[in-house]
């Protein structure tokens, strides 16, 4: 064996020590970091970067451009060894996606950084590239877009019609004295705005569900008293439509303990909905005993659900394409917050329904003691 003077050894184990040190910092980071040469052999890799890449082996050695494949967003691969040396100072990106093996795809931070050595004496030694899969920021940032323009989309047609409305109103008063075509304007305006109120409180319910700020008060609920209250706020606008509205409530049904607003709040949305998506015959509010809860029951004879849409409803944002939904107004946020309601009360719905006959909503929800 070759024994080393020992100021040469000292300098070695502090020069093995330096490099543990840095690969182990390098393996402890969150990010995916890769260095490579200028050449773009990869040099320095961390496992956030195997998972990122999607790789199981090795790549120590490789070519950054054999193993990283990124596309653009419209789905153009990147010329990584042109992406990554065109880079002077340093660079973002946020755009650019990986496909997996599996067709899957994710988003993806990139940076990319030239490092000197010895900076301008040395010259270029390579890049450090720190690679983020950032696919759940990304959906948020998407899905908050496509919300803000679903909903000022569905603002405006209320606020129009409501608008138009009270003009009508104010001209014809000023006008004609007309009280009668007052009063028809009036009561179409004061529709749009009770519309946009129920659709505030969605909204609302929404945003405090998305951030996990519902408390659940548990109370005993009488079920007749909850069933029959709602069955009379709506019976107006059954009426109106020529639907009958009726409850259907088992004879040993009595009480619940559970969320009398969250269990109000389901109900209403199944029967708004029954409301909404039937033009005729009726609709019908069942509660029984089930188990160690009540089983409640929506059925309506309306429009229907298809197979396909049946497995979406209760997708945020989801509305049928059936020309019979899209002509009546709705969010498509009711069975979004319903669901997220339901489960804060353990409960659980079922859907059946059949196109063009019509459709009943289930919820069995158990006692909380
Ligand atoms: P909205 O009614 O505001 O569109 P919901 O989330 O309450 O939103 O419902 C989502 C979709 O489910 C509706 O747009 C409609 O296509 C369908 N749907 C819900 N309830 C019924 C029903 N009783 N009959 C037919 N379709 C329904």
């Amino acid at each position: 064996m070759k024994v080393l003077p020992i100021r040469r050894r000292a300098k070695l184990t502090v020069g093995r020590i330096e490099h543990e040190r840095l690969v182990s910092l390098v393996n402890s980071m969150a990010d995916g970091v890769i260095a490579v040469d200028r050449n773009l052999k990869i040099v320095v890799y961390n496992g956030a970067a195997l998972n990122v890449l999607d790789l199981n082996s090795t790549i120590q050695g490789k070519s950054l451009v054999s193993v990283f494949h990124p596309i653009s967003q419209h789905n153009y691969p990147v010329d990584v060894e042109q992406y990554v040396k065109n880079v002077k100072a340093s660079k973002i990106d946020r755009d650019l996606r990986l496909k997996y093996t599996d067709g899957s795809f994710v988003n993806l931070f990139i940076s990319v950084t030239p490092v000197y050595r010895g900076f301008a004496k040395g010259g270029q030694d390579g890049y450090v590239l720190v690679v983020r899969d950032i696919s759940k920021e990304k959906s948020l940032e998407e899905e908050r877009d496509e919300f803000i323009s679903v909903i000022s989309h569905e603002l405006r047609t209320p606020i129009a019609i409501a608008e138009g409305n009270i003009s009508n109103a104010q001209f014809v008063a000023d006008k004609t004295a007309d009280i009668t075509e007052v009063k028809k304007s009036l009561a179409q305006a004061h529709d749009q705005v009770l519309f946009l109120s129920a659709m505030v409180n969605d909204l609302s319910m929404l945003s405090r569900a998305e951030r996990g700020k519902l408390t659940v008060d548990i109370e005993q609920i009488n079920i007749k008293d909850l069933i029959n209250s709602l069955i009379s706020d709506y019976r107006p606008q059954a009426e109106s439509k020529s639907l009958l509205l009726t409850a259907d409530i088992g004879d040993d049904v009595n009480s619940l303990n559970s969320s009398k607003l969250y269990v109000h709040e389901i109900l209403q949305n199944f029967i708004t909905n029954a409301l909404k998506y039937t033009h005729e015959g009726s609709i019908t509010v069942r509660a029984d005993i089930k188990d160690k809860g009540m089983l409640f029951q929506v059925t309506d004879t309306g429009i229907g659900i298809s197979h396909g849409d049946q497995e979406k409803l209760f997708h945020k944002f989801f509305r049928s394409e059936d020309y019979r939904t899209r002509s009546t107004g709705g969010t498509g946020l009711g069975l979004y917050v319903t669901k997220k309601l339901a489960s804060l009360l353990h409960a659980e719905i079922t859907v059946e329904s059949k196109l063009n006959h019509g459709s009943t909503f289930s919820i069995y929800i158990p006692n909380t003691n």
